[in-house]
């Protein structure tokens, strides 16, 4: 309920309005970019904006990769907008394109025909790449190598408060593995088959829930619960050429729609664009298989498979909600969608869907108006301090 994620679980880190606590230790993390030379703009306004509210105190590095070259003029500028040292990675052929099980024209051809269909992004290969290299490999980037922590930075993004603590330390503290800010609704035509891999996914492994998944669980009204039954019946199986045929095989076979045990994904995610995690949980073992078996299932191709349902899901399996850091104090914007707690109107949902569809009952319903007392109270008190 929300009770337990907002309160037992996950307070804010730091309530109030503090002088940069920037004298502590520091740890072992960088800021992630993944760019192209034509998006310097976007990035020097982004670099901009972390680097006035945070880490012109804190000067972590920044960690610049790109499926191309950076260009002088790309370097140069960034160098002069950091007051931290920076590296430039080349993404190669082993975490960007098309591996080598696939079979590239089918592949081509299913993105061919999400462009056809109007599917957000569906049409753009090079988008499909992003996300298959955000879901599965960044972290398996020479650079990041030596990093435990990662934050990651998007072109166009606007930070609205100083953040006066660090983030990494204290999500070290409270042994937290992912920070989000903005949770959002995933269009349903880019991930139709999305949540029977995962759920085939977590049943295989006999992962037992440890109340995150949950939070990804559609609550169908009674009278809606026979359409949802119709819709999982519909739904058209991902082309068999595209599935490997390598060991592990066995394993997709298994995946029928019953996969599912009657659950259904009611869309929600954590907005990757910004993100806080520890590296080691995207190297585990447990991650990795999650991400090959859904690699496998030939979704980043044939349908328009984000990272940041992939990464949700991922948590929602493997991770509990104590694991688990909603950075409701940061103040943040990406394009159209923005998170700001100083700004936000009292009763308005913080962007959190699965709050919504989880509250049900009385008992929750009074849950939610005692989070609601302590989010406003945190506002008065400061949390969101400083947004300009
Ligand atoms: P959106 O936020 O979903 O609209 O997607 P973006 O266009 O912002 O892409 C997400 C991230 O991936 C951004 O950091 C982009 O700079 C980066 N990106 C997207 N496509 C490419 C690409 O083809 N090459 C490189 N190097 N970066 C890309
Ligand atoms: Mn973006």
């Amino acid at each position: 309920s929300i009770r337990k994620i907002s309160e037992k679980y996950d307070k804010v880190f730091v309530t109030g309005c503090l002088e940069p606590q920037n004298n502590g230790p520091r740890a072992n993390a960088a800021f992630v970019v993944l760019a192209r030379n034509k998006e310097l703009e976007g990035v020097v306004q982004s670099m901009k904006s972390i680097e006035r509210h945070f880490n012109r105190w804190f000067h972590y590095p920044y960690v610049f990769l790109n499926d191309g070259d950076f260009n002088s003029t790309f370097k140069e500028t960034v160098a002069k907008h950091a007051s931290a040292p920076i590296e430039f990675g080349k993404v190669d052929d082993s975490m960007w394109g098309y591996p080598n099980w696939t079979d590239k024209d089918v592949a081509q051809e299913g993105i061919r025909k999400q462009g056809d269909a109007a599917i957000m992004y569906g049409g753009m290969e090079s988008y499909h790449h992003m996300c298959r290299f955000y879901s599965g490999f960044f972290y398996k980037h020479e650079l990041l190598q030596k990093y435990e922590w990662y934050w990651r930075l998007e072109p166009e993004i606007k930070y609205f408060c100083d953040i006066t603590y660090d983030p990494f330390i204290h999500m070290e503290r409270a042994n937290k593995t992912y920070g989000f800010t903005i949770a959002v609704k995933e269009l349903r035509e880019t991930v139709p088959n999305i949540f029977r891999y995962a759920s085939a996914y977590k049943r295989l492994k006999n992962l037992k829930s440890q109340g995150l998944w949950e939070m990804f669980l559609e609550r169908p009204k009674e009278d809606e619960e026979e359409t949802l039954k119709e819709d999982t019946k519909n739904k058209k199986e991902l082309p068999e050429e595209i599935l490997h045929t390598e060991p592990g095989a066995d394993d997709m076979e298994d995946i029928h729609p019953d996969a599912m045990e009657g659950e259904s994904y009611n869309m929600c995610h954590f907005w990757s664009n910004f993100e806080i995690a520890k590296l080691d949980w995207f190297r585990s073992q447990e991650y990795n298989d999650f991400f090959e078996m859904m690699d496998r299932s030939g979704g980043f191709w044939m349908e328009r498979w984000g990272d940041a349902p992939i990464h949700s899901l991922a948590a929602g399996a493997l991770l509990g909600p104590s694991d688990i850091h909603y950075f409701r104090d940061f103040g943040y914007r990406h394009t159209t969608i923005q998170h700001c707690p100083a700004n936000a109107p009292a009763r308005q949902l913080p962007r959190i869907p699965f709050l919504e569809t989880t509250t049900t009952s009385e008992k929750e319903r009074i849950a939610e108006d005692e989070y609601w007392a302590t989010y406003d109270k945190e506002k008065e008190n400061g949390v969101g301090c400083r947004c300009k």
